[in-house]
């Protein structure tokens, strides 16, 4: 199967390796420069953004991230993973810098107290006639989408959960804990196309 590493370096990233393997991926943990080799695709978990961001910058990862982005690797973000992959942050911790790629803004912990952590159904028509269920966790929103990028899923009122551009995809809720796997089924698509040009 294609080859996928997981930023291992805090959060989620267990979740994730689970699902890939499911799904037929070779997966791999990435904790440092050296494990970006050989890896056809990259997903970024959910967990602490501001504390992703300063370990990946501790391991010598961010730029090297950058370069694999840049260069067009497909990488899938959920929400830590997504504000890792926005061009813009608000409402970042002092100092916190994304890798960035996707041409969004995202806002940190933009649901409030209340609804910090919440569950609902999205309709996806390029998922699927069955709605996704989706976890939210202090997640962010996408505020705005630039002219490079797609919106692929919103709430009932409209604001932006699901995003993609080009090889990236980045969700503010979590498949990897509700075995919904139709976005990694998305993401490995990527991946295997790109894998087998
Ligand atoms: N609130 C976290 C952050 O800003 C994201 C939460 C999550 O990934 N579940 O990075």
């Amino acid at each position: 199967g294609p080859r996928v590493g997981v930023l291992a370096l805090q959060g989620d990233f267990r979740e994730h390796a689970k699902v890939l393997a499911l799904l037929g991926a070779e997966v791999s943990l990435v904790r440092r420069p050296a494990e970006l080799a050989g890896i056809d695709g990259l997903v970024i978990p959910g967990g602490e953004s501001s504390v992703m961001d300063k370990l990946a910058r501790m391991f010598g990862l961010a730029e090297p991230l950058r370069a694999a982005i840049a260069g067009g690797l497909p990488v899938y973000g959920t929400c830590a993973g997504l504000i890792m992959l926005a061009d813009t942050v608000l409402d970042a911790i002092a100092g916190q810098e994304s890798l960035g790629g996707l041409d969004v803004v995202v806002r940190r912990n933009a649901f409030g107290s209340q609804n910090q952590s919440f569950e609902t159904d999205l309709a996806i028509p390029a998922l699927g006639d069955e709605p996704v269920h989706a976890v939210f966790i202090r997640g962010p929103v996408v505020e705005s989408v630039g002219a490079s990028a797609t919106a692929l899923a919103s709430l009932e009122d409209g604001r932006v959960v699901a995003v993609e551009q080009g090889n990236l995809l980045g969700t503010s809720f979590h498949p990897e804990i509700t075995g919904e796997h139709r976005f990694h089924e998305y993401f490995l698509g990527k991946v295997r196309s790109r894998a087998n040009p």
